[in-house]
């Protein structure tokens, strides 16, 4: 799909965006295994979906810095489920490779839009941002329930950001979602603010004069929005926002034989 004379975006999930037939940003998913011979390679962040690029031959392998704990699998597992170990079937979403090294300076304008992981970024590439996993299609959103957002307070200011960072461009590409025109774009940001903002009220509601554990309150707000199964790893993928979120709200803390639990 072409977006400009420059810019073409492969589909997926992640979409993946390609500069002038030479700059890659976020080959992963599905598009993994389309050939495209980049120059350059950027991933927004570290998650195995979005560097699968960084593994091929391109002469600039760019990611943030605060995102280097992606270089081995143990990081990768660390940074998104809170530990590692050699195998589990709880990591689901994983990319099985070697260390992956870096090289060159990319030489493309870099906005830190930190909140998914600590060093998620968007990438300016003439008149396109394109803002990785910042904010998230609506399906995606309402399939997963929680956006996964390891410091949520930062992705809040992220998305503030986006606001302005949206004025100078003419087109923002997401990773997880349709790819629109900006107004429609915009919509969507909104669209994530707010709901941000119910998941805030309803996580409120769960611990508002009563005690409750972290899971409990990632269970109960995911069935309130109308989740049929919660899956294991899904669990674990959601309580890390939740905790993100209870670790500010919450007046009391203590622990119990469930476990730490909160309250409002
Ligand atoms: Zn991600």
């Amino acid at each position: 799909m072409r977006l400009g004379k420059d810019v073409e975006v492969l589909p997926g999930s992640p979409n993946t965006l390609i500069y002038q037939g030479r700059v890659v940003i976020d080959q992963g998913g599905r598009n993994s295994s389309v050939k495209l011979n980049a120059e350059v390679q950027m991933a927004t962040h570290g998650h195995m979906d979005h560097i699968f690029g960084l593994t091929t031959e391109a002469k600039v392998k760019y990611i943030p810095p605060q995102d280097m704990w992606a270089l081995n699998m143990i990081g990768r597992r660390a940074m998104t489920y809170g530990f590692s170990s050699p195998q589990s079937p709880l990591f689901t979403y994983d990319l099985v490779i070697g260390e992956i090294s870096l090289s060159g300076d990319p030489e493309v304008e870099i906005v830190p839009l930190p909140g998914h992981t600590p060093g998620h970024s968007g990438y300016i590439l003439g008149s396109t941002l394109y803002a990785g996993d910042s904010f998230f299609g609506q399906k995606v959103l309402e399939g997963f329930v929680f956006p996964f957002f390891v410091d949520f307070w930062a992705a809040l200011e992220s998305m503030e950001k986006l606001r302005e960072l949206f004025k100078a461009v003419e087109n923002v590409v997401i990773s997880h979602g349709p790819v629109y025109e900006k107004r429609k774009m915009q919509e969507l940001l909104d669209f994530n603010v707010q709901y941000a903002g119910r998941l805030l009220k309803w996580i409120e509601d769960e611990i508002r004069g009563k005690e409750a554990t972290s899971q409990e309150v990632t269970v109960r707000v995911m069935m309130r929005a109308g989740a049929k199964e919660v899956k294991p790893t899904n669990l674990l993928l959601n309580e890390t926002v939740v905790k993100s979120i209870l670790s500010v709200k919450a007046k009391e803390f203590r622990v119990s034989e469930k476990g730490l639990v909160y309250r409002g």
